[in-house]
């Protein structure tokens, strides 16, 4: 096969080169209004082309990578839950469920199918005003007394990551942050 990035044969979607080019992993944190601690590994600009795999097939063995590559430089942690943010498959794979999976490599417990967006309306492009008159509206079907992270693909206005947040805290969760690849802010 050819690498996704240079177009050279490899024998992954994405080459050795490549992973060292684009994807070393730089730790920076956001805090959002609402107090919550957002670790990106990312600037959205790096990354963007990987990033805008997740519409296609072939978005996931690169989300694999990704999550591979970002979630080596973070600590273990055996403790925390992974909550990946609306792991919707119907596009046939989930992109946060493949993140909350590589955080799972690194002791984290993910959990699946359990944080449900019921207004998928897309945001890309939209103000901050639409994004506020037109919430997520999650739903929680997990646990509660449980000490969390939330996991999605970037952070932009935080408004969804604020959203899931207070949602999880409402059904008891101990949210401790939020891990995304990029950031659009940086
Ligand atoms: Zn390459």
């Amino acid at each position: 096969m050819r690498c996704h990035s240079c177009r050279r044969f490899s024998f992954s979607p994405l080459c050795g080169a490549c992973r060292k080019l684009y994807l070393r992993p730089e730790p920076s944190i956001r805090t959002l209004p609402s107090g919550l601690n957002v670790v990106s590994l990312y600037a959205y600009d790096e990354i963007e082309p990987f990033l805008l795999t997740k519409h296609h097939p072939h978005g996931w063995f690169i989300y694999r990578i990704l999550a591979k590559e970002a979630f080596a430089v973070l600590e273990r942690a055996e403790h925390f839950h992974a909550v990946a943010v609306d792991d919707d498959a119907t596009g046939g794979y989930s992109h946060t469920a493949l993140l909350a999976k590589g955080l799972a490599k690194r002791g984290y417990r993910s959990m699946h199918g359990v944080l449900r967006a019921q207004n998928r309306v897309s945001y890309s492009g939209q103000s901050r005003e639409f994004r506020l008159s037109n919430p997520r509206d999650f739903r929680y079907s997990g646990p509660g007394g449980i000490d969390a992270v939330l996991v999605d693909d970037i952070v932009t206005t935080g408004l969804t990551l604020q959203e899931a947040q207070g949602v999880l805290m409402r059904h008891g969760v101990n949210v401790r942050g939020a891990i995304v690849l990029a950031d659009v802010d940086r």
